[in-house]
């Protein structure tokens, strides 16, 4: 189906993305016999948005659910949500969410999903995330196949740009699609186009000038096209516009879409420095994954918004390499060079750390206490001289994930207009997720609510046109 036979007719269910929350949302809205159209602003070899990116869905579970173990329980979880977001969450949609997770692992089963065994360690992720097998691009795929399944027509390439309403309800959607612009007339308006991250001159208004120099982990396509033609019609909003999930990933990545495999973990092990050469953070403050969120920010706060993890041959093997390999060199002379930072202060910056290390036990796979004595700032974990060559490096940079401005809705996922809910505009996943992700962020918890509202909002669309 081409875009010009797709406006020929009207769609029950028109669903703006082609990500995981979309895809929950047509499966669940085709299911019922309601014809649904996705447009996905990307071509279908970057169809899946971020989605195609994850590695797994968080869960609440009584006893063993498919790869996880023990128990999860909605007060366990709700903590932890409450602990990341420090209260800045909405406890009923939040626990809402929790909740319905449950009954969404075997629904993901049964529409293809598949899972593999979980990560163990420090964390138990085995008991809270569940990993996909082949990662959020077999999730992605098998989605699609199962939407083709049910019926669900999908146009690529058509990049939503305006949702007409006429009091207080969608009658069409306008498309930029083969070079023209479409009207698409609708029953029920789906929204998950995601956050609008990869617009920086949008995160250049929230966040200064600052924000250029910023990685956009994922697609170039979540520009938050939707997002904002909603806000100036009138459409309530959540969020603030500077809170979003960053994180520090290797400065060499690409400018969107590098993925999970630019992530550095050697941060703990390292002495990590900033363009002029001085430390500015505690390294070892916990163990990496749950602090690798806030060095995102950190680093987004530095000279050019740039850093450099430095270690020594000693803890080179200690953490899962970036995709990069790191610069290296035999002495700090040489790696000040190859890094462009001036030598004397890398020097004296690394000599002094070192002059603060003391004798103990060091213990990568856990917080060791080896911390330094006399250094400013501290770093209270894992603190070992930087003194046996070769020494390496990588380089650092804020990666954006997704910011978290996002459509109010309610638990039915039903987006507020100016006066009150909208009659048929739902709305799921990134786009929303500043309804419950004030700040901060918990590994996994995307997935879950874009699964959760993506289904309810597919289920609610189909009630609505049956
Ligand atoms: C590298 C990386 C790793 C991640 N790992 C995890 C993880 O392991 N677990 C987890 O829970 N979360 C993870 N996340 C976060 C997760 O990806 C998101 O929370 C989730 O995918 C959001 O789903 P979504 O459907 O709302 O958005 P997306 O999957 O991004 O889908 C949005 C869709 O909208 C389309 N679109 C945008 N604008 C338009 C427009 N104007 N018209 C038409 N289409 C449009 C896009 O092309 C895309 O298909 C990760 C994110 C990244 C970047």
């Amino acid at each position: 189906m081409n875009a010009t036979q797709a406006a020929a007719r009207a769609w029950d269910v028109v669903i703006a993305g082609g990500g995981n929350a979309a895809l929950c949302a047509a499966i669940e809205a085709a299911e019922t016999g309601a014809s649904v159209l996705i447009l996905e602003g990307a071509p279908k070899a970057y169809r899946g948005g971020n989605s195609r990116h994850t590695r797994n869905f968080r869960c609440m579970h009584h006893g063993a659910l498919g790869p996880l173990v023990e128990t999860y329980d909605e007060e366990e979880f709700y903590d932890d949500l409450l602990r990341v977001t420090k209260g800045q969450t909405d406890e009923g949609l939040a626990r809402m969410a929790i909740r319905y997770s449950q009954d969404c692992l075997p629904w993901m089963q049964d529409h293809g999903v598949r899972f593999q065994k979980s990560l163990s360690g420090t964390l138990s992720l085995d008991r809270t995330n569940a990993f996909f097998l082949g990662g959020g691009k077999a999730l992605v795929n098998a989605y699609y196949l199962t939407a083709q399944d049910l019926g669900v027509q999908v146009l690529y390439e058509a990049q939503v740009k305006h949702i007409g309403i006429e009091d207080r309800a969608a009658t069409h959607v306008e498309v930029e699609a083969e070079g023209a612009l479409h009207s698409i007339r609708a029953r029920a308006v789906v929204l998950a186009s995601g956050g609008f991250q990869s617009d920086i001159d949008w995160l250049a208004r929230a966040w200064g000038e600052s924000a250029r120099n910023f990685l956009i982990r994922g697609t170039p396509y979540n520009r938050g096209v939707v997002l904002k033609d909603m806000i100036d019609q009138g459409a309530q909003s959540v969020g603030d516009p500077t809170q979003c999930h960053a994180v520090a990933i290797d400065g060499r990545a690409p400018k969107y879409d590098g993925g999970i495999a630019t992530r550095l973990d050697c941060v703990p092990f390292s002495v990590v420095v900033n363009r002029n050469g001085e430390r500015f953070y505690d390294e070892g403050e916990d163990v990496w994954p749950k602090r690798y969120a806030i060095w995102g920010r950190l680093v987004a706060a530095q000279p050019d918004q740039v850093a450099y993890s430095i270690i020594d041959s000693r803890s080179i093997d200690l953490f899962m390499p970036s995709v990069y390999p790191p610069f290296s060199a035999d002495t700090l002379d040489g790696l000040a060079e190859k890094l462009g930072l001036p030598t004397a202060q890398l020097k004296e910056t690394i000599e002094a750390f070192n002059a603060g290390c003391r004798e103990g036990e060091f213990h990568p796979q856990q917080l060791d206490g080896l911390d330094t004595t006399g250094v400013t700032p501290a770093k209270t974990n894992w603190a070992r001289a930087i003194a046996e060559p070769p020494f390496y490096a990588y380089s650092l940079r804020p990666g954006v994930t997704f910011t978290y401005l996002g459509l109010k809705v309610d638990e039915r996922a039903r987006v507020s207009g100016p006066e009150g809910q909208y009659d048929n505009i739902w709305s799921a996943g990134e786009m929303m997720a500043g309804s419950i992700l004030g700040q901060g962020y918990l590994a996994g918890f995307g997935m879950t609510i874009g699964t959760v509202f993506g289904r309810i909002a597919g289920q609610e669309a189909a009630k609505h046109v049956a």
